[in-house]
């Protein structure tokens, strides 16, 4: 593989115009690394784009000398699918455009961006694209596989709002999916991650707003089972407008926690409303009820401080390793389950996370996208996140565990953004009744399975 790297080098010196980074290069160290300390390879070659054509040239040479190649935006595949052992990584960061339309109130932009590049500007002009919530996350990776955020609820899945994608396919073509042109492409690529080609621009719709109420609190171990009784029973009828999000985990040290609750299990609730702060307090008060009054906190925030605030929460290199699942209920026996987990959390940044997708994500039917089937409302996130190599077999042996006993009253399903590098067996059951029509579209667009590192659908003759 390292010759067929070199390979690609010498077919791409000199008509490349981005930069071309190998081992023992300046810069190649920090260039390799990605967001998952648990990931460290050593690509032959890293490709940073200046331009589509660059992306067209890498693929071409990629193609024919048969090197294994990863593509990255942003690095944050918890999969580790950003990068490659002795192969291409054709590297996006250095194609970062946005370009905002405040009348249409629409967007274009680069397949490099990260959110944060996003929601800067689009901010400027007072509009939002629905995405993520660590600014650091790369759009591309997130968009491709559903994306999911603070503000699903009101206005829908980061792919939902895509209007059109151009992208480059595996015979080096540039080809345009939207609702005319490809419609299947289109349906494709709104869920099936990096299956299909590199993105190099997406075409977006954005909506006003430029604040939120952010509402948190603590509940603390003893209360955290009627707490989660009240959380299922309270979100199939909250408003739009409402998103929240419980994590299980040990409550920080930090000097705002409580002196009690510190380093205790908690329940970290957080809670965003988008709509009028006044009428907000009529279902943000229930919900706080259930927190510690010491814990509680709530304020009018900036879109922009909302989308930079977790960001130090996930710093690049640290060992995170996930496994993720849907439910359709919450049912007591899965309650009791997480209550044990929760005094057993590894280390302490490890979360068991739970969202309420519903509201306008919920809207759009199971065959309009390749994200599929939203009717699962409860999305959770068993994330492990961690420092030491020492401590590996620990969290990942947690993770795996406790995954095993929630299983069977999970919904089948899985959102491909969230799960680790070993579990291509789940891939079919991400897209299940889906699947064949995946296949297809996987089959002419990426027909020997060339963009094969990432939650991969094989093509039939691959
Ligand atoms: C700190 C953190 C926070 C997160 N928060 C959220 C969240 O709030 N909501 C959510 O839904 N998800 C979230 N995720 C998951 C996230 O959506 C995925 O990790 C996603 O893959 C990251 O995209 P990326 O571009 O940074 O990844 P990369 O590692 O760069 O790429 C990941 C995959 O996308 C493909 N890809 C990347 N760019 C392109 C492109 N231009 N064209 C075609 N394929 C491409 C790659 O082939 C690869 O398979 C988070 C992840 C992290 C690490």
């Amino acid at each position: 593989m390292a010759n067929a790297g070199e390979e690609v080098y010498l077919s791409l010196r000199k008509k490349f115009k981005g930069d071309l980074l190998r081992r023992g290069d300046a810069g190649y160290e920090e260039a390799r690394a990605i967001w998952n300390g648990m990931v460290s390879r050593h690509p032959a070659l890293i490709a940073r784009c200046a331009d589509v054509g660059d992306v067209q040239t890498a693929i071409g040479s990629a193609t024919e000398a048969g090197v294994l190649t990863a593509i990255r935006c942003g690095g944050h595949s918890l999969a580790g699918f950003g990068t490659c052992e002795g192969g291409l990584v054709i590297d996006l960061s250095r194609m970062r455009q946005v370009a905002v339309g405040p009348e249409a109130r629409r967007a274009r932009f680069a397949g490099g961006c990260l959110l944060g590049s996003v929601d800067v500007e689009t901010q400027k002009a007072g509009l939002v694209f629905p995405a993520g919530v660590v600014s650091h996350t790369g759009a591309s990776g997130l968009i491709l596989g559903g994306g999911t955020g603070w503000l699903t609820r009101r206005f829908g899945l980061s792919c939902d709002k895509v209007e059109g994608f151009t992208l480059v396919t595996a015979d080096s073509s540039i080809v345009r999916a939207n609702a005319k042109e490809n419609p299947d492409l289109f349906w494709a690529l709104r869920g099936g991650g990096g299956n299909f080609g590199v993105v190099t621009e997406f075409e977006v719709r954005l909506h006003p707003l430029t604040a939120v109420v952010l509402a948190e609190g603590l509940t603390p171990e003893n209360d955290i089972r009627p707490l989660l009784e009240f959380w299922r029973a309270f979100m199939p009828d909250a408003p739009h407008d409402l998103k929240w999000n419980i994590d299980l985990r040990l409550a920080s040290h930090a000097e705002k926690v409580p002196a009690e609750l510190r380093g205790k299990p908690v329940a970290s609730s957080s809670l965003i409303w988008t709509g009028d702060p006044e009428a907000g307090q009529k279902y943000i008060g229930p919900a706080l009820s259930h927190c510690s009054p010491a814990s509680v906190r709530s304020s009018v925030l900036p879109f922009l401080k909302l989308q930079t605030m977790a960001d130090s929460d996930f710093p690049h290199g640290r060992r995170y390793y996930t496994k993720s699942g849907y439910f359709k209920n919450l049912d007591d026996a899965t309650i009791d389950r997480l209550l044990a987990a929760v005094s057993t959390i590894p280390s302490s940044d490890t979360q068991i996370e739970f969202a309420y997708l519903g509201g306008e994500a919920g809207q759009v039917g199971a065959d309009e996208t390749a994200f599929g089937d939203r009717g699962a409302p409860f999305i959770m996130n068993l994330l492990a996140n961690w420092k030491e190599p020492s401590a590996d077999a620990g969290n990942v042996a947690w993770v795996r565990g406790l995954f095993k006993q929630l299983r069977p009253a999970m919904t089948p399903g899985v959102y491909t953004n969230f799960m680790s590098g070993d579990e291509q067996d789940r891939v079919p059951e991400a897209y299940h009744e889906r699947w064949d029509r995946m296949v297809a579209v996987k089959s002419h667009y990426d027909p020997d399975n060339f963009f094969r590192l990432n939650q991969n659908v094989r093509a039939r003759s691959a």
